[in-house]
């Protein structure tokens, strides 16, 4: 049956800065990396005992299995056996209540460095004492971590089912068509207008199947499933997508891993799971 693909991982609380203990977790960030303790070929999230005086002060995110984890910047220079690795390149060699760890701490990481003054007067941002936000040390402007909601879309027709192959995504697997939701849109609407710009076809019976939120990109994945409408044959749009077609159950090419929605909805195309 399906795994669950986005465990619930920070018991949410508030930013704090603080002392970090001995036996904490700490995500050391340095531009897209993450620091890694190297078991083999393993990647671990280090302690705070295990990089003494190369991390300081940290700022507490929250707890994960009853144990406190704490987000910090981290030194050019780190002790042997620890390195930094890129965000993507930890999927395959750290478990799964890690990878999102990092991935979450990922997005916290960039959201407060990109806000690191105010928009509307310039001044300086400070970590909000009673909500998950930042506020603006002069004129108070208030600013919630980003999010930004995506739809993606499992499209049938027939028997088949419509896969697209992104020009933007290296690699050679085909996925489901998705993009993000604009300002002022439903997100049936959004299922709507991405698939006609896409792939120039209409859709119907559109239905919710469930979320995701993928860090990487602050989005969260919205996944529907529907059905093909009208008469339209696929017309790409050459910009977003390279080549899109329609495929059996049982000729699928490569398509994407457990770990994303859109590798869940595929495989209950696949494996006719009544969802
Ligand atoms: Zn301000």
């Amino acid at each position: 049956m399906i795994n669950e693909i986005s465990p619930n991982i920070f018991n949410i609380s508030l930013l704090s800065r603080e002392n970090i203990r001995s036996e904490e977790q700490v995500l050391c960030y340095r531009g897209g990396r993450v620091l890694m303790k190297n078991i083999g070929d393993k990647f671990i999230i280090p302690k705070k005992n295990e990089l003494g005086e190369f991390v300081g002060d940290g700022i507490f995110l929250g707890e994960v299995d009853g144990e406190k984890c704490f987000m910090a910047e981290g030194k050019e220079e780190m002790p042997q056996g620890f390195s930094y690795v890129g965000m993507r390149d930890i999927r395959g060699q750290a478990d799964k209540l890690s990878k999102w760890v990092t991935a979450v701490g990922f997005q916290m990481y960039s959201w407060l460095n990109d806000n690191k003054f105010c928009g509307r007067c310039g001044n300086p941002m400070d970590l909000k004492n009673d909500e998950r936000a930042l506020e603006c040390t002069d004129c108070k402007n208030i600013i919630f971590p980003k999010l930004s909601p995506a739809i993606i879309v499992a499209i049938k027709k027939d028997n088949k089912l419509l896969l697209a192959k992104n020009r933007l995504h290296p690699g050679t697997f085909y996925s489901l068509i998705a993009g993000y939701v604009e300002a002022g849109e439903t997100i049936e609407e959004t299922v709507k207008r991405e698939v006609m710009e896409e792939v120039g076809i209409d859709v119907k019976n559109i239905k919710y199947y469930k979320s995701q939120p993928w860090p990487f990109s602050s989005s969260l994945m919205l996944g529907f499933f529907a059905e093909y409408d009208g008469n339209n044959p696929i017309k790409i749009d050459n910009v977003e997508i390279s080549h899109a077609d329609w495929f059996d159950a049982d000729s699928l090419p490569e398509i994407p891993n457990m770990d994303s929605v859109a590798g869940e909805m595929i495989r209950i195309f696949r494996d006719n799971i009544e969802v």
